[in-house]
């Protein structure tokens, strides 16, 4: 196991500009507690921009056998959690209501303990979730019998070709190592006329811009940072057409917002209080608007 350096995904090799360097130590430190859910620890490899085609990308990563192998760490049980993810999948599927007919075929990649595919199960779609991890499936199949989970990573799963209307995939572009070989593969299963839906950290949203460095966005498992201009050419190359980049908002618990915000080694005054709040206060949810993007694209007709 061990950290690789990576290349621009459209240029190959090139010439890139640092945007933020390196967490100090991060070479030496022990990957584990940041790919926990909880992040007890934070902080990123050093951020580049190629100087060719403007595509923001950490200049290095963990092998794909170490991301996997931690990544698939057990989701906290935690209730309050569990409510405000609910709370931003019901908003997402409303979003999603709102830009196609419904009740068709939707696949739900990344699919974690099922709880968008429930909620669109309930919204009468035929929707079928995938996930890597054995865990997270078995907890979807608790929560939304009815509905179809299938345990295995994008590259190997297999699905008749043109067989969904809607394709959905939130909060994972930016870990994968190849982006352009995951959407061939979702390209392939989504009928011409299909939707796509993306939500991706936008290295150029507001929240990037004045937060700089301290951006909770910049982390250890994040490879690639797209913009509006980046994500629409890797669509454009994969034959979309962009009908729309809007900015989203998720829920999150107060606590898990300290969490989030504070650096490793602790972050003293009230983030810090609340970070350590006990009982119900802490587990106050609200909408953040993290500065990520929701990205719908359309699979255009030969
Ligand atoms: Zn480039």
């Amino acid at each position: 196991m061990s950290i690789e350096n990576t290349s621009c995904l459209f240029c190959g090799e090139s010439e890139s500009v640092l945007l933020y360097p390196e967490t100090p130590g991060i070479q030496e430190l022990d990957p584990q507690p940041f790919y926990q859910p909880n992040h007890p620890a934070s902080g990123h490899f050093a951020i580049t921009r190629c100087k060719k085609c403007g595509l923001v990308r950490s200049s290095q990563r963990d092998d794909a056998a170490l991301r996997t192998q931690l990544s698939q760490q057990q989701e906290e049980n935690n209730q309050a959690d569990i409510r405000a993810w609910k709370s931003t999948y019901q908003q997402r599927a409303k979003l999603l209501s709102r830009k196609t007919i419904p009740g068709g075929a939707l696949l739900d990649i990344n699919c974690g303990t099922g709880l968008f595919t429930a909620e669109m199960m309930r919204k009468g779609w035929q929707a079928v979730g995938i996930d890597s991890s054995d865990w997270a499936a078995s907890q979807a199949r608790e929560l939304a019998p009815w509905a179809q989970f299938f345990v295995s990573p994008v590259e190997t799963a297999i699905f008749p070709a043109s067989s969904f209307d809607v394709i959905t995939f939130w909060d994972g572009l930016e870990h994968v190592d190849n982006p352009k070989k995951i959407l061939e593969r979702l390209t392939s299963w989504l009928e011409p006329g299909g939707l796509l839906l993306m939500v991706l950290p936008d290295i150029t949203s507001l929240q990037s811009r004045l937060m700089g460095p301290r951006w909770p966005s910049l982390l250890r498992q994040h490879i690639w940072y797209f913009s509006p201009v980046t994500i629409k050419r890797l669509l454009d190359e994969q034959g979309y057409e962009l009908v729309s980049i809007q900015p989203v908002r998720s829920r999150f618990t107060f606590k898990k917002v300290a969490q989030r915000l504070i650096p490793s080694g602790g972050w003293p005054g009230l983030i810090g209080n609340l970070y350590n709040l006990p009982g119900p206060l802490g587990n106050l949810s609200s909408w953040f608007s993290t500065g990520e993007m929701l990205v719908t694209a359309r699979l255009k007709f030969l």
